[in-house]
This record gives structure tokens, C-alpha cells and sequence, in this order.
């Protein structure tokens, strides 16, 4: 079977695009590849979970999901209808918090895992944060600037009533930005009274937001996999590296380890895949990219075909785009010896055994990419006193709750003798299911 044959850039939402939202239940929405996925990586860790083992199916079903209707007047005049989730999956450990992605194939059941990977990483580096996520069926590219901001604001009114300070905190995720973070707060804040900033992260710095934000779950997915890396007994310097997704993840995480000295030997983003053997000028790329949206045309590197990405001769590979992108026929082609997960679910569970019987180390998104929810969760801190730290003590932090997340999860791999993670899922399981037992059941 040919790599191009197999590689069919998102499968899973393919297949979750029949599902009729209203007419199935959380279990038949089941069925759906990325939320199985989820579903399996709970299973390897409850036979570790001893007596909290009884709960663990509160982890397996969401706490609650939201569809609503998002109608907008398209600038010909016309009625156009989207289709908006938000989901809050477990809410033991704090308020719902997760991202919103604005994806044309963004369905209910790839939001619930979505979600249910946000409870699992939040527990994982000690947030006092459940998991929720949101998203709009849209494809963002075919909106004006206006209509986008119609979109967003009618969303973010159809979901008000789930949404808030200490409730569901909302931040970026794929297609989506600070701007989009803006017309969310505004609309919220409408619908209020009052100023509301804490109700959403990622803002811009104007509007309550944090520095080090913007590149802080890039600069995370650098600091996850210098830390791994160095327990594995090697160096980050001159590690040949490969992104796959430049957006705010992948060019940020791009940027971090040209800084320290990485070479980032190939990128690939929704047009196309580039490679440098000398490795990219990720700075020049990363403005390329700003101004055109795109990493091709940047004179930087050669254009290659989508396909032969996964075939770089690379030490580190970091999916950074999209759910089930490293199958199991990129897990047997690529000599990458670390996978870095930017992208939440980016490795299927076929894939991820592949990998480690060719042993190669897994870095798991609910690590890889915490540095975001991290830095979001120092920005609602922010929001809360109205006192805005500086860069250098958001930068501090971010390191020093990332290395001691790294520190427990590498600590549990070695007790348990199980993966990167097994481990996290073991903690991160652990922790949620402990607050479930603290707070008990309404009798
Ligand atoms: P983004 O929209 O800024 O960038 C997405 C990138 O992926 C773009 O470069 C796009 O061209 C590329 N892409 C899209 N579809 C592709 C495809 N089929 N093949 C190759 N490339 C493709 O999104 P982002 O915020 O960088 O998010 C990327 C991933 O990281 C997602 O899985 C997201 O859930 C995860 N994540 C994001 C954050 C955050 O703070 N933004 C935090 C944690 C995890």
C-alpha cells in the first residue's frame, strides 16, 4: 500500500460528517473515530486506577453538550446556517475550559473528544480546570471579515447561557485567534452588562489578554520536548526537527527550537510541505506566512508534495494541525525517533503502537501542548486581580509548571514501565476521578 493511498489528511471527520446531531445519543456519537480514540487511550490507563477505578466512567461520556443553530446574513443579503457545539466533558477539578475551533468539518463527537483530552491535560499539569471545547461547522476562509465577526458574535450568544467567568472559560484553537476572542468577550459582556474579560483567554493584551500567550502552547511543545528529550540522554541542539501545521502551534513551536539551536528541516501546512536540509529560516518563514498564509511562494526551501513530508530524514517530528494525521502507514514510514504532540489526538491508536514497537518515544498532546491552557489559566488569574504580570514572570512560570508536569509523567513511565502516555493519562485520570469521589454524588 502506497503512503499517498492512506493518507487522507482528516479521516476521521469524514467519517463523523453522516452523524445527524438531535437524533443519536453520546453513545451512538461513539462511533466517530477521534472520540475512540479518546475513549481507548482511558481504557490502558483504569486498570491503574485501583479503587477510583469505580468512577472511571464519568470519564467516558461528556457532562454536558450544547448544539445550537448559528444563523448569520451572508453580505449578499442571503440566510446562511452554521452548526455550533460546545461541550463541557467533567468539571470535577474547576470550570470547563477549552478551546473554540472553527473547522468545515467540525462535528459533535470530534468536540467531546476535544473536550475530554482538555479534562485530561488540565489534571495532568494541576490546573484547577475541567475539559470543555466548542466549535462551528465553518469553513472560515470562504467568510468576509464581517461575516466572520456576524458568526462569532451569534455563537457566542447562542452559547451564553453555558459560557462564563467561573463556568466555561473559551480560548483559541484552530482558525481562531485573539480577534475572534474579542467579538467573544464583547458579545458576552452584552449580554451582561458589564465588562466580563475573564470569560474568555487569548484576548489581545488591550483587552485583558496576557503576554506570552499568543506562543505559549508552541513554546510549550519546545520546553515538553527539550525536558523529554534530555531524559532520554540527548541533546535539543541540532535535532533535525519536522512541523507539520505553521499556525499559531506549529510556527511558534518552529520559532523555539530554531532559537535553541534545532534545525527545522521540513514544514507542511494545509497547501503544501517545504524542506531545507541546512534547515529553515523559520523567522523569515513564520512573516511569509503572516502576510501571504501560506508556506509556499516563500522562496525558503524546496516545495515538496504533501505526501513526502512524512518521509523527511528528521529526529523530531511535531504534528501540529489536525486529529489522525500520523496513521499507521506514517507510523511505519517515518525515522523520526520522537513524536512531539502540538495537535490534540494527531496519532492514532493503530499508529501509536506502531510507533512504540519501532520504539520511538510519543510525547502525548495532553503534555506536549498544555503550555497554552497553562498560560491561559495565568491569564484568567490576570483577569480576576487586574493585575497584568510582565513577560519574564509568565515565561517563568509556564517553565517551571511544564517541567514539573514533565517530571511526573516521566516519573510515573518509569514506575508503571508503561508509555509517555499511559503515564499521563494514569495522573491525569487519577486526579479528576479523585475530586469526582471528593465532591460524592447528589443522593
Ligand atoms: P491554526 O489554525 O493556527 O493552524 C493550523 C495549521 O494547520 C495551519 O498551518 C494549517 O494550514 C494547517 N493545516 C490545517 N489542515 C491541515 C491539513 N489537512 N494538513 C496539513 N496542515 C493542515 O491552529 P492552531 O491553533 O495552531 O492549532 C493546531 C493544533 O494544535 C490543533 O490540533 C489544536 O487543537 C491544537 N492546539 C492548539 C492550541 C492553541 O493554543 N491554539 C493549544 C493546544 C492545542
Amino acid at each position: 500500500m502506497t503512503l499517498r493511498a492512506e493518507i487522507s489528511p482528516i479521516e476521521s471527520a469524514t467519517a463523523c460528517a453522516a452523524l445527524a446531531p438531535g437524533q443519536l445519543s453520546f453513545v451512538d456519537y461513539a462511533r466517530a473515530d477521534a472520540w475512540l480514540n479518546y475513549l481507548s487511550q482511558v481504557d490502558r490507563a483504569a486498570p491503574f486506577l485501583g479503587s477510583l477505578g469505580r468512577w472511571v466512567e464519568t470519564l467516558k461520556r461528556p457532562k454536558r453538550a450544547v448544539v445550537v443553530d448559528v444563523p448569520i446574513q451572508r453580505d449578499d443579503g442571503t440566510i446562511a446556517h452554521f452548526e455550533g457545539y460546545r461541550v463541557h466533558h467533567n468539571t470535577s477539578r474547576g470550570p470547563a475550559k477549552g478551546g473554540v475551533r472553527f473547522h468545515q468539518d467540525a462535528t459533535l463527537s470530534e468536540v467531546m473528544a476535544l473536550a475530554g483530552w482538555m479534562t485530561i491535560k488540565n489534571a495532568v499539569v494541576g490546573l484547577p480546570f475541567g475539559g470543555g471545547k466548542g466549535a462551528v461547522r465553518v469553513d472560515p476562509a470562504k467568510l468576509s471579515r464581517v461575516e466572520l465577526e456576524r458568526l462569532t458574535r451569534r455563537y457566542t450568544i447562542e452559547i451564553a447561557n453555558v459560557i462564563g467567568v467561573d463556568k466555561d472559560i473559551p480560548a483559541p484553537d484552530v482558525n481562531t485567534n485573539a480577534q475572534v476572542m474579542a467579538w467573544m468577550m464583547d458579545a458576552y459582556a452584552l449580554t451582561k452588562g458589564q465588562v466580563v474579560s475573564g470569560v474568555v483567554t487569548g484576548k489581545p493584551i488591550e483587552l485583558g489578554g496576557s503576554v506570552g500567550r499568543k506562543d505559549a502552547t508552541g513554546d510549550g511543545v519546545f520546553i515538553a520536548a527539550r525536558e523529554l528529550t534530555g531524559r532520554l540522554g540527548q541533546d535539543i541542539r541540532n535535532q533535525r526537527v519536522a512541523i507539520q501545521g505553521f499556525g499559531n502551534v506549529g510556527s511558534a513551536a518552529a520559532r523555539s527550537f530554531a532559537r535553541a539551536g534545532a534545525l527545522v528541516v521540513a514544514v507542511q501546512d494545509v497547501d503544501g510541505a517545504l524542506v531545507c536540509e541546512d534547515g529553515l529560516d523559520v523567522e523569515a518563514l513564520s512573516s511569509h506566512k503572516l502576510r501571504s498564509g501560506s508556506v509556499l511562494e516563500s522562496g525558503l526551501g524546496i516545495e515538496i508534495e504533501r505526501e513526502e513530508f512524512w518521509l523527511v530524514d528528521t529526529d523530531i517530528l511535531v504534528p501540529a494541525a489536525l486529529e489522525g494525521q500520523i496513521t499507521a502507514a506514517v507510523a511505519r514510514a517515518t525515522n523520526a525517533k520522537i513524536v512531539v504532540e502540538g495537535a490534540n489526538g494527531p496519532t492514532t491508536p493503530e499508529a501509536d503502537s506502531i510507533l512504540a514497537d519501532r520504539g520511538i518515544t510519543v510525547i502525548p498532546d495532553v503534555l506536549a501542548n498544555a503550555g497554552g491552557v497553562i498560560v491561559s489559566y495565568f491569564e484568567w488569574v490576570q483577569d480576576h486581580s487586574s493585575y497584568f504580570w510582565r513577560e519574564a514572570e509568565v515565561r517563568d512560570k509556564l517553565g517551571q509548571m511544564l517541567t514539573d508536569a514533565c517530571d511526573s509523567v516521566w516519573r510515573a513511565h518509569l514506575e508503571y514501565q508503561v508509555s509517555l502516555r499511559d503515564a499521563a493519562y494514569i495522573l491525569g485520570c487519577r486526579r479528576v476521578l479523585e475530586a469526582r469521589e471528593q465532591r460524592g454524588l447528589y443522593l
